[in-house]
């Protein structure tokens, strides 16, 4: 099932409980605006090269749309769409005044040096610059991109526009207003789920067992908060391979080494295992925080975790997930629990609209808050529906567009 078809099917059964406007299923199928762009861009050695970018908005009913930038040779335009399409149910999900949006580039960041990086950015940033505004659409960081892309694409907007505008961009670096704990709030909110469904489920989270794949910004920021919360991270893995270390890792070791290296490749303690095979430990809980398509029909029978939290987005397939549900896995969907992001870019944007700026302190308190409230949202309609967590997300995400269609009208 590719992604686009993956977002419908979501979607078409979470209306179909609620018995959802088909009128307004026909809008919430499609995105509203994508645009494909040519990126020239001068090498070091002064050759040429083009490349592809995209930037979807795909709807935007609750506000401007909000949505990550990838830097990724697989970069396609329907995994844009998709992952636009899932920004869009985020927002509304952990109740958000925003729409969704999602954009990227067909590239290898690894082979690009840090001056075409920034020529990249620039240049795309520039192609895209009709669609994007304060209060029209905000970029954030994504996969292969950082606070300092955020810092190239806000300094290019302000100098086209003539004026400064920090509100451009959220997850750019705190001197130029970017949030305090921004580039933990996605780990640490997967984090808060983890230990939100442990509570449900009157599980004790001190000593469960966690496999984490992908040691990213997700991944090791959850991997991190999680073993502070007294879990133990027995696995980890990169692009580079898997460790495994039945006794736990230091998430703070683990992290000091991509720090200094750039992947895990090199960390010294622990068993190396073949990548995947992180998957399918005998673990209580398992992170994807990679990419998209990783848990999928032939390999879902192999899992043996009890709890899968989606750091990643779309990291499990439809046919794997109806797998893993009639497993009786628990599956925390992406767009909950990966929601910290884009509830702390939300803050950001706040406080450099205001020019008011807030300590870490207020930045974590609000974040657990919205995601226990969240958590405690989608947990209930998972019982008053008799549905798995992720219809239940969908359903809540489904009925806070459709009130605001009730109100706002297809216009004209
Ligand atoms: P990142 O580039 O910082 O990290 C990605 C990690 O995955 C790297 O460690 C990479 O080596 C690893 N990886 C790639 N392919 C792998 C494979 N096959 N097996 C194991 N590891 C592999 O990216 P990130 O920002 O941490 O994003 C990870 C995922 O989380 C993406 O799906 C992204 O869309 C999603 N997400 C990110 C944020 C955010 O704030 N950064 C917010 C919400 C969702």
């Amino acid at each position: 099932m590719s992604l686009i078809e993956m977002n419908k099917k979501y979607l078409r059964s979470a209306a179909d409980k609620i018995n959802l406007d088909p009128n307004l299923l026909k809008i919430l199928e499609r995105p509203m605006r994508v645009l494909e762009v040519s990126i020239p861009l001068v090498k070091d050695n002064g050759e040429v090269e083009v490349f592809t970018g995209y930037r979807c908005q795909y709807n935007d009913a609750r506000g401007p749309t909000k949505g990550g930038v990838r830097y990724h040779p697989n970069v396609t335009k329907d995994e844009i769409i998709t992952l636009a399409a899932l920004m869009t149910w985020k927002c509304a999900l952990v109740d958000l005044p925003y729409g969704g949006a999602k954009g990227g580039i067909i590239c290898d960041p690894t082979k690009l040096s840090e001056k075409e990086l920034e020529r990249l950015t620039r240049r795309y940033t520039v192609e895209i610059i009709h669609l994007l505004g304060p209060h029209i659409d905000i970029p954030a960081p994504d996969v292969f991109t950082t606070s300092k892309n955020m810092a190239w694409i806000m300094d290019t907007f302000s100098m086209m526009k003539g004026y400064t505008e920090p509100s451009i961009v959220t997850g750019k670096p705190e001197v130029l207003g970017g949030s305090k704990g921004r580039k933990e709030a996605t780990g640490r909110g997967v984090a808060i789920v983890t230990r939100e469904l442990f509570k449900a489920l009157n599980k004790n989270l001190r000593g469960a067992k966690v496999a984490v794949q992908g040691f990213g910004n997700v991944g090791s920021h959850a991997a991190l908060f999680l073993s502070q919360m007294g879990a133990k991270i027995v696995a980890v893995s990169d692009i580079t391979g898997a460790l495994v270390n039945e006794d736990g890792f230091s998430a703070q070791e683990l992290i000091g080494c991509v720090e200094k290296y750039g992947c895990l490749e090199g960390y010294n303690k622990g068993k190396k295992i073949p990548r995947d095979e992180l998957l399918y430990l005998d673990v209580d809980v398992l992170i994807p925080a990679a990419l998209e398509n990783q848990i999928h029909s032939e390999n879902a029978g192999k899992i043996k975790a009890k709890i899968i939290i989606e750091g990643a987005n779309a990291p499990t397939t439809p046919e794997a997930n109806e797998l893993l549900s009639k497993k009786g896995i628990y599956v925390v969907p992406d767009i909950l629990a990966n929601s910290g992001g884009v509830i702390v870019s939300h803050l950001e944007w706040v406080q450099a609209l205001s020019g008011l700026y807030w300590e870490e302190e207020e930045v974590i308190k609000h974040l657990e808050k919205k995601l226990v409230k969240s958590f405690k949202e989608v947990w209930k309609k998972s019982k008053e529906f008799n549905v798995s967590l992720r219809e239940a997300s969908y359903i809540v995400a489904l009925q806070r567009i459709a009130e605001v269609y009730h109100y706002r009208g297809i216009f004209p």
